[in-house]
């Protein structure tokens, strides 16, 4: 087989639905053949960028492209300092691709190139909130009408938005919140729930972080009565320690790790058995070559995976996950928050939803492409995003 060797690297900007999505495409020396790879990180996306066309594309120029164990070690020791999350998703996008360029090289799908289905289609979980437990039981009846059977339910989202605050004068401005409200609020919402719709029905809930860590021991030991399908990010990456306390008092299922970066951050939570889910966001730690490596290592501990789905995903980064999920064979659950219009249109060959379940299309590679001209007239939003600046009711600024 004569070689194909990559020939530019270009990282494309642009938001279908008001969020910023960065995806790489990389062409090759055969005309026509290229790949495509998420490599979003929506608050970060100029410097992505810069990483992925101002260093990428000359240490890649030339080289194999179906090398791509070799060429993910070469991205990733070449900067000296590595496990960054602007490095890690221009890696992504570029691994992606390649993936992208073996299966069309291979003419086959994906997870057939990777081993073959393990299910027919992923189940997804959808998000349900609301200002009232009323309509937070309504949009949790419209996803089961749609035949959804895991829905994750929070009151006025992450954190709650509670009506009043004790705040100190000059406040600092902020997305404000008041933990302990929130966690009365919480168990209030699943004590609606469960009493409303009763037991044959999957709830999940984040509390992305915003609790303190012995609140977080509370709050899983609380909940453990409402038979979680999981309880995710209770615990920050930086106090990781502290799911030993949870998990020596209580049964609730943990799900962690949107944030992670760094294997570090996960190797000792999955060799001792303290999460059941494993949940980073593909991109972030560098795309589907260590992703792949990771369900495997999770396999061996009985960890799950639940690979993180929100709108800052590309439509080619929600391919990667859903290729994955059809391979693993300990996949749990896929986060779906689903696609606009416009998203669909500037990604043809966007993965479908169908009763509850996602299904990956059958093309060759991650079976997604990208119409740049349309994708230019989605321009991304460069700014100082506001919605990290969250705040405890004294106004101390606490992790989004
Ligand atoms: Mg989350």
């Amino acid at each position: 087989m004569s070689k194909v060797t990559i020939q530019k690297v270009r990282a494309i900007l642009t938001a279908p639905a008001g969020i910023n999505l960065i995806v790489v495409k990389v062409e090759t020396s055969v005309p026509g053949l290229y790949g495509l790879g998420c490599a979003t990180f929506a608050y970060r996306e100029q410097a992505v960028k810069c990483v992925v066309e101002d260093y990428f594309d000359p240490l890649l120029h030339g080289r194999d492209a179906g090398d791509i164990e070799d060429l993910w070690q070469l991205m990733n020791n070449n900067s000296y300092w590595r496990n960054g999350p602007v490095t890690n998703n221009a890696i992504s996008g570029v691994d992606m691709a390649l993936w992208d360029i073996k299966g069309k090289l291979a003419n086959m799908p994906l997870y057939e190139l990777m081993g073959g289905k393990s299910r027919a289609a992923a189940a997804v979980y959808r998000h349900a909130d609301g200002k009232t437990l009323e309509e937070i039981g309504e949009n949790v009846q419209k996803f089961r009408d749609e035949g959804v059977e895991h829905v994750r339910i929070q009151w006025g989202g992450y954190g709650g938005k509670p009506e009043s605050l004790h705040r100190p004068d000059a406040a600092p401005d902020g997305i404000y919140y008041d933990p302990k409200l929130y966690m009365r609020n919480t168990i209030k919402l699943f004590e609606y729930v469960r009493g409303k719709m009763g037991y044959d029905l999957e709830l999940l809930h984040d509390s992305h972080e915003r609790i303190a860590p012995i609140d977080a021991v509370v709050l899983a030991k609380e909940l453990e009565p409402f038979r979680l399908f999981f309880l995710e990010d209770i615990l920050s990456p930086e106090q990781g320690d502290w799911f030993r306390m949870v998990r020596s008092q209580c049964s609730t299922p943990i799900a962690n790790g949107e944030l992670y970066n760094n294997p570090k951050e996960w190797d000792f939570l999955i060799t001792n058995r303290l999460i059941d889910f494993i949940r980073v966001h593909i991109s972030q730690i560098g795309g589907i070559t260590p992703a792949r490596k990771l369900a495997i290592f999770c396999e061996q501990f009985g960890v799950r995976t639940a690979w993180h789905g929100p709108g800052d995903v590309s439509p080619v980064g929600h391919a990667a996950n859903i290729h994955l999920d059809l391979v693993c064979h300990n996949f749990g659950i896929q986060e779906w928050s689903g696609f606009k219009e416009a998203a669909q249109e500037v990604f043809p060959g966007c993965p479908e939803l169908r009763r509850g379940y996602v299904y990956a299309n059958d093309k060759p590679g991650l079976g997604i492409d990208l119409n740049e001209e349309l994708a230019a007239k989605y321009p991304c939003k460069t700014e100082a995003t506001r919605w990290t600046q969250t705040r405890l009711p004294d106004g101390t600024l606490y992790t989004p």
